[in-house]
């Protein structure tokens, strides 16, 4: 699946400085699957819902105004007070609403910006793995090095402290955790989050906390920031957005909240970037945190039911995963079938007609995995299924009869 030409006008250097394999797979793969109609996607991490109508209505009241202004390179005050009360209230983490919030166009510029912010060329930032890989691009293009931490099936992709300490030299500057996760769907325990402060207290790290996936826990799975510890508010930014909760993706509405001297230089950056995140989706996301939370509620128990369906049908296949304890995802372990993740991914594909990423479009080493999204209607989603059982049934059975899979 390596793409390696460079397109014209773009500099190989600086290609090559930004690349990443991960990212590449998965573009590719949707590119195939674009020439398939009838396929069904099961790749990117996008809600299928409806955003909910209170917050179009806002939207729709906001163009109606003609809300053509920008607002603070920050974001609208009202929006930042709303996130400042939610993080306070939800979550426990105490930020100053004025100058300890930046609204961003999307988690992900969040992401970009922040990791420019605080790292210099040469500064190690620990990360889990498997991971979204736009970590990897976002701290190769800020000159960072990236320190892998391994987190594993067996304990659902929980991090472990220990592990963490071991990767800590004097060149850290930070770590970044994300929970629940990407691709994962493991969520770091409340007592390994402590252990984590701690080692982040006594090394005097930053942490990133990426909580873009808060909302979405079974099975009695808590959720901790751990900017809410003893002595972590002014080591740690919270990262968060709109896109998964409110099923808003599109509107591209994200934040990070921290400590005042980081948000100050987010918020040049900010400035300089785009000037501001898009002000109509900035009314929006304020109806999203002000106005009633059924639909969250209601995104949560669709999803509730769908993992259900989802993790009947990996236990037919015979598929083992950690276990999925947050977000929408399930990261499976497909090393029964024989077969590595990329070979399978298209063969799903191709024959089978559905997208599933492969677990090295995570991390390089994941060649027994498949990220499954549960980010379809009930129906199509039993449909992708049954035509997965269908495709590795027919495999499996070839392969008992000493055929190549
Ligand atoms: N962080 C994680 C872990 C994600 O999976 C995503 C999107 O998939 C983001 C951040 C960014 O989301 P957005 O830019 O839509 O807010």
């Amino acid at each position: 699946m390596a793409n390696t030409t460079t397109a014209p006008g773009i500099s190989g250097a600086r290609e090559s400085r930004v690349s990443n394999e991960g990212t590449r797979q998965r573009y590719n793969l949707m590119d195939l699957a674009r020439q398939i109609p009838d396929a069904i996607e099961l790749g990117r991490g996008d809600p299928d819902l409806a955003t909910p109508p209170h917050i179009i209505a806002a939207a729709k009241e906001a163009i109606d105004r003609g809300a053509q202004e920008i607002s603070d390179p920050a974001g609208l005050p009202e929006l930042r007070s709303a996130i400042a009360d939610k993080l306070a209230r939800e979550n426990g983490v105490r930020v100053d609403a004025a100058h300890g919030v930046v609204v961003t166009t999307g988690g992900q510029e969040a992401l970009f910006l922040l990791i420019q912010t605080i790292l210099k060329p040469g500064d190690e930032i620990i990360v889990p793995d498997p991971r979204y890989t736009s970590y990897d691009v976002a701290i190769q293009m800020a000159g960072g090095v990236l320190v892998s931490v391994p987190t594993h099936e067996c304990d659902g992709f929980d991090v472990d402290p220990d592990e963490v300490g071991r990767h800590i030299t004097p060149r850290t500057r930070a770590i970044l955790l994300i929970t629940p996760g990407n691709p994962t769907a493991g969520t770091i325990t409340p007592p390994n989050l402590r252990a984590i402060a701690e080692l982040a207290r006594r090394h005097d790290l930053l942490v990133i906390s990426d909580e873009i996936y808060e909302k979405f826990l079974y099975d009695g799975a808590e959720h901790l920031s751990i900017g809410s510890l003893p002595g972590m508010a002014e080591r740690t930014i919270t990262l968060n957005g709109f896109s998964k909760t409110y099923a808003m993706t599109g509107w591209r509405v994200g934040y990070a909240a921290g400590p005042r001297a980081t948000m100050r230089a987010l918020r040049r950056r900010k400035q300089l970037c785009s000037v501001c995140a898009p002000v109509v989706s900035q009314w929006a996301a304020l109806a999203a945190l002000r106005g009633p939370q059924d639909s969250v509620a209601e995104f949560h128990r669709i999803y509730t039911r769908r993992r259900a369906m989802m993790l009947r049908s990996l236990d037919r296949l015979g598929f083992t995963y950690g276990e999925p304890r947050g977000a929408f995802y399930v990261f499976a372990n497909t090393s029964s079938t024989g077969m590595d993740s990329i070979d399978l991914s298209l063969k799903l594909l191709q024959e089978g007609h559905v997208l599933i990423f492969p677990g090295t479009g995570f991390g390089e080493q994941w060649v027994n995995y498949l990220r499954f999204t549960l980010l379809q209607p009930d129906d199509v989603l039993a449909e992708a299924m049954a035509r997965v059982e269908r495709c590795l049934g027919a495999a499996h059975k070839r392969q008992e009869e000493g055929a190549p899979a």
